[in-house]
């Protein structure tokens, strides 16, 4: 159950509402969310307390959450939640677009995709330098070296930092680099590592859990946000079906429907959610046409040499031009791809 209380309450309101809560054996938390001062209920059996705060004067209003998500759902907050990293919106109305290789494998490689980048007028970048593998044996990474090479290449052209943190051990060290700590599809029901996140001071990036309903990917932003952290844009990024033609199952639909349940921002990968190089470009320009609020993708100066995920990495080439038709598609309907 959430409790939103008034604004600009007294500290002797507030205090008397404490009391109450205690008096009537509250296990509650509480947290600023978007500038409003809630207080959160965990108690298996909210009925009575719901009844007994009803009339409280200190409460503007009460919210059951029940099973549900509460925080995430736009029937909490019907004002669409924008976040600025450095400057750049996300979720204000512009398409934004990040790139750059699934994994950091040298200077050379992430210096030439950013250059590239910073050329066409990207503003973020995207490298993961802790990688979560199917196989123990396959490349994990450059760690903190890839973090490095990441971000002063992202100095050198005036990027933003997207990269991947796999464990809450990492938050420190990830946050000195990261402009936005993205989550991977294998970590979205990692509860604990969740509300580890929801106490940093750094936009987090969900992407949804192949396996994950949208409900259950909602419930995981929630785990975020009941902990305080209000930055969470969600990534659809194909689910795992019953068809084996492609590595996922690209679920397009996710995005309006997370604007119709959510005020959070939604990115679209359409390199995850095909597998498949040859399908990202249409994937990409039809995700600005559903809506989305951004896309990201993979590119790597030589895809065939690529230390993962390179069936799915575009070449530069390709890169450049699926932004120019994604931006086509974005004058069509009105929304600026940057
Ligand atoms: C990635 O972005 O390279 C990645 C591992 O993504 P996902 O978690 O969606 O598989
Ligand atoms: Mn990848």
């Amino acid at each position: 159950m959430i409790v939103t209380l008034r604004n600009s309450l007294s500290a002797h309101a507030e205090n008397i509402f404490i009391e109450s809560l205690k008096h009537l054996q509250a296990q509650y938390l509480r947290k600023k969310l978007y500038g409003k001062d809630l207080i959160l209920i965990f108690n298996s059996d909210t009925q009575a307390i719901a009844k007994a705060l009803s009339d409280n004067p200190s409460v503007e209003r009460i919210d059951y959450s029940g099973k549900q998500y509460r925080l995430a759902s736009s029937a909490w907050k019907p004002e669409r939640t924008v976040i600025d990293i450095k400057g750049v919106k996300i979720g204000a109305g512009d398409v934004v677009t990040i790139a750059g290789p699934c994994s950091v494998e040298s200077e050379e490689q992430i210096f030439s995709i950013a250059k590239m980048l910073s050329e066409l007028g990207v503003q973020f970048i995207r490298g993961g330098a802790y990688k979560p593998r199917t196989s123990p044996y396959s490349f994990q990474g450059l760690g903190r070296e890839g973090l490095r090479l990441i971000k002063s290449a992202a100095d050198a052209y005036n990027l933003r930092v997207v990269t991947e943190i796999i464990d809450s051990s990492m938050i420190d060290e990830i946050s000195e680099y990261a402009d936005i700590l993205q989550v991977g599809s294998r970590n979205m029901q990692n509860f604990f590592f969740l509300k580890q996140l929801g106490k940093v001071n750094k936009p987090i990036l969900l992407k949804r859990g192949m396996y994950a309903r949208i409900d259950e990917w909602l419930m995981a932003a929630e785990y975020i946000l009941s902990e305080g952290n209000e930055e969470v844009i969600l990534c659809e990024r194909g689910i795992r079906t019953f068809d084996t033609s492609v590595r996922n199952t690209f679920d397009l639909a996710a995005i309006p429907l997370i604007h119709k349940l959510s005020h959070l921002p939604i990115l679209a990968d359409p390199s995850h959610g095909t597998g498949d190089r040859s399908l990202v470009p249409q994937m990409g320009l039809a995700s600005v046409a559903a809506g989305a609020d951004g896309v990201i993708v993979e590119v790597h100066p030589d895809p065939s040499r690529a230390l993962s995920d390179g069936a799915q990495s575009l070449y530069p080439e390709q890169f450049r031009e699926m932004y120019s038709g994604m931006k086509r598609v974005g004058e069509a309907i009105g929304r600026k791809v940057v």
